[in-house]
């Protein structure tokens, strides 16, 4: 995959309670810190976690789990997805 298939989606964007992604479509060679905030992200989930879970995760996979292109993909491999 050389550019992202986001096309005018911004789902996880809006979604991301540590406004880690900014939107800014990706694309081959870019780099990580020009479209995704990943210390905001592990940061966030960290502190989200602490506080409704008991513990420490390092992702929340909010992003993940509302991405319509990703469920199409887990749909067709046959997985089920568990919440949602
Ligand atoms: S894992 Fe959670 S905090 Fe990190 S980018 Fe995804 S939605 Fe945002
Ligand atoms: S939810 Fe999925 S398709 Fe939509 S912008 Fe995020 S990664 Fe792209």
């Amino acid at each position: 995959m050389e550019s992202s298939l986001c096309g005018d989606c911004a789902i996880c964007v809006d979604a991301c309670p540590a406004s880690a992604a900014n939107g800014k479509p990706w694309k081959a060679g870019m780099k990580r810190e020009e479209f995704f905030d990943a210390f905001a992200c592990r940061e966030t989930a960290r502190k989200l976690s602490r506080e409704r879970l008991g513990h420490e995760e390092t992702i929340c996979g909010i992003c993940v789990n509302v991405c319509p292109a990703g469920r199409k993909g887990r749909a067709a491999a046959g997985v089920k997805d568990q919440h949602g």
